[in-house]
């Protein structure tokens, strides 16, 4: 299968719950064969009306760590678990990360072949490594699972709510863009 049928699969998904309350799927976007891919947990209401990955609040703060760090948005193919907005931003259920996940983010995970999967919050790290993971204590570094490399990241929008967190999120997307 190629990268724009399944994005046309997930464009139409009724597999979950979500598809009934969602407005627009956001199967994610980048190049074709990216280095690198960045996953988040699921999109919020800007990305639900414009089908958009990151496009709102968190998109800003993902676009200036990509750049501080030397990376472009164009460079990277970002997505979520999660492709269709959960009611009031909720954090998805077991049910629909693990439909979401193995119906689709598997698949383009194979497809795209990325060198480095950027795991972007607990939610993307709970659900692609299925381990508990200490993001305080493992953030920025690198791990290799099953013959893939990841990197541990915060979320873009742990930023918001903690502006502390600013200078160890530069610092870990620069990590990133080293390796
Ligand atoms: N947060 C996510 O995890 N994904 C998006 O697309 C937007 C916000």
């Amino acid at each position: 299968m190629s990268l724009p049928v399944l994005h046309e699969m997930i464009r139409t998904c009724q597999l979950c719950p979500l598809g009934k309350t969602r407005i627009l799927a956001v199967p994610g976007e980048g190049p074709a064969r990216p280095r690198v891919m960045l996953i988040g947990e699921a999109p919020g209401r800007n990305e639900d009306e414009s089908g958009r990955p990151f496009f709102g609040a968190a998109g800003k703060r993902l676009d200036a760590l990509l750049e501080n760090a030397g990376l472009n948005r164009n460079d990277v193919f970002i997505t979520s678990v999660v492709k269709c907005r959960p009611p009031n931003n909720r954090v998805p259920t077991l049910e629909e990360a693990t439909t979401c996940k193995t119906h689709y983010l598997e698949k383009q995970i194979l497809l795209l072949q990325p060198v480095l999967i950027g795991l972007m919050g607990r939610t993307a790290i709970q659900h692609v490594l299925g381990e508990p993971i200490d993001l305080t204590r493992m953030h920025g570094q690198k791990i290799e699972r099953k013959g893939q490399t990841y990197v541990i990241l915060y979320h873009p929008a742990a930023m918001i709510y903690n502006q502390s967190l600013k200078p160890i999120m530069e610092a870990d997307f620069k990590t990133l863009a080293a390796l």
